[in-house]
């Protein structure tokens, strides 16, 4: 993020709290202007204006500045710069390249008043004009490309709120992002440069055409999450959960398996060592499905917890502005934040030094709508410009309830606008089941908008197949209650069937490890043939048990039942092979005495 300074608009501290600075004497402050604060020009954002004063969010360590000191405006928003060079970056909250600003500060502890280009100037592309001369474009039209990664072609847009006549494009040429690419004449006749860099104030929503309804999955190869509570392309979803649960697990998975072609994650007020494992690990996975590495297709935003407080506040919002950026291509884009919570709790003590009037355990009263605008950003969109380019924008979340209490305010304003919610359990984690989604009060509301686009990818009856699973699974948990009050000798055959089948769907379906190179992705028509075979056992039995005096162990001891751990390890997407185990445990069981 790069403003220029501009001196001749200066005012001076008159109070310092944390993060929180107050100023006085700018001229004409505007909200959310950036500031340069201290001697140093520490970056500051201004978040509230009053009749004398204004107040700033510093992103970084405020220790050491003291009231007299000068403080700038510089006129522009808190933006984030746009254009090829973003992927497979690492960058700070307030997207500063954390490789540049090592080295400029000459060590892993971040020197102060540091600034650094989010994208390269000096990079050159090879930009490939997709207009010519004279064309009449608005905004949102794409006037040229650029292969930016060997995964994702980049695409140069005409700004939003822009539209005319070219005047001028440049041929095939390798350009640096801050060479003129284009210029147009509006229809007052002012012309317009256009470059390949542009600038978006974080706060603001990208413009588009319109919102449309989402009815494809994000495949993410999580089983309980695909097949029990799968997300939409361009859904909203959070993981809450305690500490230890599998929440960056879980992000980390769908962030390296899933099926969107642009992955933003951001590490929010995480610990410095989660987040380097994140970092040191990225760069050398492979993507499944294209064999490239999986950072061609990531942007990383690091903001630990030992980071300034007021840039992890700033964090998501470049996250998002950078995801809303490429949804605009026509990509579907997928952003994990890990942790809202940390966000949540960063506005709580921006806004305590503010003095405003806390709301619910000292968040600001603004702490649910924030949260409602941030989610509100996601969706499956009509893109600007033409061609009727679909961009997804995907948003999953997740949250760190204290104590893992879902009625505290970060969960509950959370909750109020998520449409997909994978509730991590501490009993499950503790039990090593993982991922620890309770299948018992996680739902998602976008079954229902994805079930043909499963009948005729998947199969035909796949939804069906997921309802009776869930079922059992529901049955289960009642059967158990039973057996904790009168024991397992009270149930009939068809109640023991019922939970040893529930136990497979619970051992061999549900259960995955994230850390197993063939476990941790599994395909959605793999997942629909394990629970099938699974099920088909359970056909077969129901039948076979209900014959007067069967002997229980005899079903137990059966090759099918035998089996049925080592479905998950069958080739993935060989739906006859999964056929085959069906036939064969209905003959074995159906011949059962
Ligand atoms: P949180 O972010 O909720 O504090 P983590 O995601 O760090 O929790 O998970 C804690 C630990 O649980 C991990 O270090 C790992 O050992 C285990 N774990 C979580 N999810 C899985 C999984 N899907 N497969 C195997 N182990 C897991």
């Amino acid at each position: 993020m790069q403003t220029d300074k501009d001196t001749k608009n200066t005012g001076k501290i008159r109070r310092v709290s944390g993060p929180l600075v107050e100023a006085e004497g700018l001229r004409a402050p505007q909200m959310y202007e950036v500031v340069k604060v201290g001697n140093e020009g520490l970056l500051g954002e201004i978040i509230a204006l009053s009749k004398d004063f204004v107040s700033v969010q510093v992103y970084e360590d405020t220790a050491g500045i003291s009231p007299g000191e000068p403080v700038h405006g510089t006129g522009e928003t808190m933006s984030v710069e746009l254009g090829p060079g973003l992927l497979e970056s690492i960058y700070d909250g307030v997207e500063r390249p954390l490789k540049l600003i090592e080295e400029k500060s000459g060590s892993f502890f971040i020197a102060r008043g540091i600034e650094a280009e989010g994208i390269s100037r000096a990079k050159k592309w090879l930009f490939k004009p997709k207009k010519k001369v004279g064309d009449n474009v608005v905004s949102g039209d794409v006037l040229g490309e650029v292969q930016e990664t060997t995964l994702i072609n980049h695409k140069i847009m005409v700004p939003p709120e822009l539209s005319g006549v070219l005047k001028v494009i440049v041929p095939v040429k390798e350009c640096t992002v801050e060479e003129v690419v284009a210029v147009l004449t509006d229809s007052y006749g002012q012309d317009h440069e256009i470059k390949m860099l542009s600038r978006w104030p974080i706060r603001k929503p990208r413009p588009k055409q319109e919102k449309i309804f989402p009815d494809t999955p994000l495949v993410t190869g999580i089983r309980v999450i695909d097949s029990f509570f799968p997300i939409a392309k361009g859904g909203v979803a959070a993981i809450p959960g305690p500490f230890g649960s599998g929440k960056t697990v879980a992000q980390q998975s769908i962030a390296k398996y899933c099926d969107a072609e642009v992955i933003v994650y951001v590490g929010c007020g995480e610990r410095g060592n989660e987040m380097t494992e994140v970092l040191s690990e990225f760069p050398h996975l492979e993507d499944p499905n294209t064999g490239e590495p999986l950072l061609k297709r990531t942007i990383l935003i690091a903001n630990t917890s030992n980071m300034p407080v007021a840039a992890r506040e700033a964090s998501v919002y470049t996250a998002i502005t950078i995801a809303e950026y490429y949804r605009d291509m026509g990509y579907s884009v997928a952003l994990m934040a890990d942790s809202t919570s940390r966000w949540a709790e960063a506005m709580r003590e921006i806004s305590g030094r503010m003095e405003e009037m806390p709301g619910e355990e000292g968040y600001p009263a603004y702490l649910s709508s924030r949260t409602a605008e941030f989610y509100e950003r996601a969706g499956l969109v009509k893109c600007l410009g033409e061609g009727d380019r679909i961009g997804a924008l995907t948003v999953i979340g997740a949250v760190s309830p204290p104590g893992g209490d879902l009625s505290e305010p970060v969960s509950q304003a959370t909750l109020r606008v998520v449409k997909c919610f994978w509730g991590l359990d501490a009993g499950l984690a503790y039990k090593k089941h993982f991922p620890s989604i309770n299948w018992l009060n996680s739902y998602s509301l976008y079954t229902v908008n994805i079930e043909n686009s499963w009948r005729t990818n998947v199969a035909q009856d796949y939804p069906e197949v997921r309802a009776k699973a869930m079922n059992l699974l529901q049955d289960e948990a009642k059967l158990l209650e039973i057996v904790r009050l009168v024991g397992m000798e009270s149930l009939s055959n068809e109640e023991r069937l019922i939970l040893e089948i529930s136990k497979s769907i619970r051992e061999d379906f549900l259960f995955q490890n994230a850390f197993d190179k063939e476990d941790a992705y599994t395909s959605p028509k793999k997942q629909y043939g394990i629970l099938k075979s699974i099920l088909s056992v359970f056909d077969a039995g129901k039948k076979a048990v209900s014959v007067e005096d069967f002997d229980f162990k005899n079903f137990l001891e059966t090759k099918a039942v035998k089996e049925l751990p080592s479905l998950k390890t069958f080739p993935a997407d060989d739906l006859d092979k999964f056929g085959q185990f069906c036939e064969r445990a209905e003959a074995e069981i159906a011949a059962l005495k």
